[in-house]
């Protein structure tokens, strides 16, 4: 089948003059011209005959052909509706696709999969995301906790170095927590900007996320956790004791932060960047 995937620049080109298609910028709309990359991705995501796909955003299809031939099933949610002629023409060979034109920010994805996939057990979300909503996409599909195994994502590289970064690294905030608290994170590929058309203006890179059967850390209020982790990093040249003074100035006074800090072995002068999840996790409780 290679000698006619769409993730060619000829026949990209051809199925996008064929219907007059034009990118809109504003949906992140920047399509894969390369096979091998798709490919990559799929091998990094373990899909397998058995697998049952969600992708996001099939675009004019280059994904999710490939994904159709490679996996059990594929949902695919796609925001726009000047795509349906186009998908139904280029996976018009593909009867285990199912497209979905709806925004996947507001799609219940639960219940969908429970309809679609109701007898299969390995499911896992690939996609070249949309650049503009990476994080609520990837926070939705983590916080609904869908029964998914993995995701594995096309995202701009600075976002995929930050969801994975470890303490003490530039990249490491409060974004690494939220998504490490429900997952284990790799940047397993990086991607040059030449394989998509329009060229994006930022270098992209595939982030792995193995989901975890329980949280990483076992926190008394995950909504409190999640706070105390913001105010840890507003001001990340700051000490943790003054964005946590700052934070909580109306509930607690700087010497009771003070003993709470000493009570989970945690120095003051410490930096947000510093503290492992398992410390963010410590200190949260200690507030409870
Ligand atoms: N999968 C294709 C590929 O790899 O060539 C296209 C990927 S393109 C980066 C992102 C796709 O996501 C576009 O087709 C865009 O229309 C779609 N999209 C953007 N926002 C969306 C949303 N909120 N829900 C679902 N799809 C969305």
């Amino acid at each position: 089948m290679t000698f006619k995937a769409i993730a060619t620049p000829t026949r990209t080109k051809e199925i996008l003059n064929k219907y007059g298609f034009s990118f809109k910028k504003s949906l992140g709309q920047n399509f894969i011209l390369d096979v091998n990359t798709l490919k990559n991705i799929i091998e990094v995501a373990g899909v397998s005959d058995k697998t049952a796909v969600i992708e996001i955003g099939p675009g004019i299809g280059a994904l999710t052909e490939q994904l159709a031939s490679h996996s059990k099933q594929v949902i695919a949610f796609e925001i726009d509706q000047r795509l349906a002629p186009i998908l139904e023409d280029t996976l018009s060979e593909y009867s285990n696709v199912t497209i979905i034109y709806q925004d996947i920010l507001k799609a219940d994805v639960e219940q969908i999969v429970k309809a679609h996939f109701s007898n299969l057990q390995d499911i896992k979300v690939v996609a070249n995301l949309p650049y503009y909503v990476t994080t609520p996409i990837l926070m939705k599909l983590l916080m609904e906790r869908l029964p998914i195994s993995s995701i594995s994502v096309m995202i701009q590289k600075e976002v995929a170095d930050r969801m994975a970064a470890k303490p003490n690294t530039k990249s490491y905030g409060s974004l690494s927590i939220a998504v490490q608290y429900y997952t284990e994170a790799s940047v397993a590929l990086h991607v040059p900007k030449t394989v998509f058309t329009p060229q994006p203006n930022v270098d992209s890179a595939v982030l792995h996320l193995k989901l975890r059967e329980t949280p990483l850390v076992e926190v008394i209020d995950e909504t409190f956790f999640f706070d105390l982790v913001q105010a840890s990093f507003a001001q990340r040249r700051k000490t943790l004791r003054n964005n946590l003074t700052r934070y909580f100035s109306q509930d607690y006074s700087k010497e009771e932060i003070e003993v709470r800090m000493k009570r989970v072995g945690i120095d003051g002068t410490r930096r947000g960047e510093s503290l492992s999840i398992q410390e963010f996790a410590d200190l949260a409780n200690t507030f409870l």
